[in-house]
């Protein structure tokens, strides 16, 4: 019988887990609303729910890997800071799991493993080397090489939305000025549609946002309803895109790109602009890299998490 592993995808609002195998197969899956409580509580938490999935999966899986935002230390079993958990700071979450669980616990950035999860599972099969982006509420990344996770001396590596495009622009998290996430992000992209509204330059987006708080996907709706500003927003933003990709695929010469995460949604509007950047920039053999689109979906963030276990298990 093939090998499972237990894959848990960990997030502000939820906690999924699944049992995968090895061709990338979800065997049952579990969902549960991340508690708000105390870090200790939620901790405990995660150990259960996990528990609970694991004792009733038949075989036992080999391993378990838990994906979450943040920064992780993955050799350690470190969360050192989780943006979307309040006080889940310097948190080392898979001891306990291991212990509870009885079979060896990883814990990976979630973005590194969603590149993992492509390169094994998705649109990176049959690559060598891949950058994977997910532009999202932020933006993230993760660098395969030679068939492995590049995780760099403390795992901060495939960071690539705080590449600076402009040392003047906006603050961003990371406390630079400029960065690809500050400039183009579900969270930019909100950013630049509330100044249209105070701007009084779009009555289109007027309308459609009403008397809420404007997003990234009021913005587009505003542009498919042909706002020239709000269209010039979005292919900006993917001009900006392609520059920090195209800047990458030059350092790291990867076979293929792939690409995954919510601002997706804006389609040619703004992978358009953002792929005849990047193609501008290709240095010599650059030229030839493979652009792709995640094929996994929903279960991205698990598959992820899957194929850490499986790298882990296999040394
Ligand atoms: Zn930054």
């Amino acid at each position: 019988m093939s090998r499972t592993v237990l894959a848990a995808d960990f997030g502000g609002t939820h906690l999924r887990a699944a049992v995968v195998d090895e061709a990338g197969g979800i065997l049952q899956r579990s969902d549960h609303a991340t508690p708000a409580s105390t870090p200790q509580n939620v901790a405990a938490t995660v150990v259960d729910l996990l528990a609970e999935v694991a004792r009733a999966a038949s075989p036992q899986p080999s391993a378990v890997c838990i994906a979450t935002a943040g920064l992780i230390n993955a050799d350690q079993g470190k969360v050192i800071l989780a943006p979307n958990i309040p006080g889940f700071r310097n948190l080392v979450l898979t001891t306990p799991v291991a212990e509870r669980l009885g079979i060896p616990a990883f814990i990976e950035n979630d973005a590194s493993a969603a590149a993992l999860g492509e390169f094994r599972f998705g649109a990176g099969r049959g690559t060598r080397h891949l950058l994977h982006a997910t532009l999202g509420t932020g933006i993230g990344g993760g660098i395969v090489i030679d068939g492995r996770l590049y995780r760099g001396a403390s795992g901060l590596a495939g960071e690539i939305g705080h590449i600076i495009l402009n040392p003047a622009g906006p603050k961003c998290n990371c406390g630079s000025r400029g960065c690809l996430e500050a400039m183009v992000s579900g969270v930019a992209f909100a950013q630049r549609a509330k100044k249209i509204l105070e701007q009084r330059k779009s009555p289109v987006l007027h309308e459609i946002v009403g008397y809420g708080e404007p997003t990234a996907a009021h913005l587009h709706a505003a542009a498919a309803k042909g706002d020239a500003l709000c269209e010039a927003e979005i292919r900006h933003g993917g001009h900006l895109l392609g520059l920090g990709l195209g800047s990458l695929v030059n350092v790291l010469n990867p076979d293929a790109v792939t690409l995954s995460g919510g601002l997706l949604a804006m389609g040619d509007m703004l992978i358009g602009p953002m792929r005849e950047a990047m193609y501008s920039l290709a240095y010599g053999p650059a030229a030839g890299t493979l652009l792709r689109t995640s094929t996994l979906g929903e279960d991205a963030g698990l598959l992820g998490a899957a194929a850490v276990a499986f790298e882990r298990l296999d040394g």
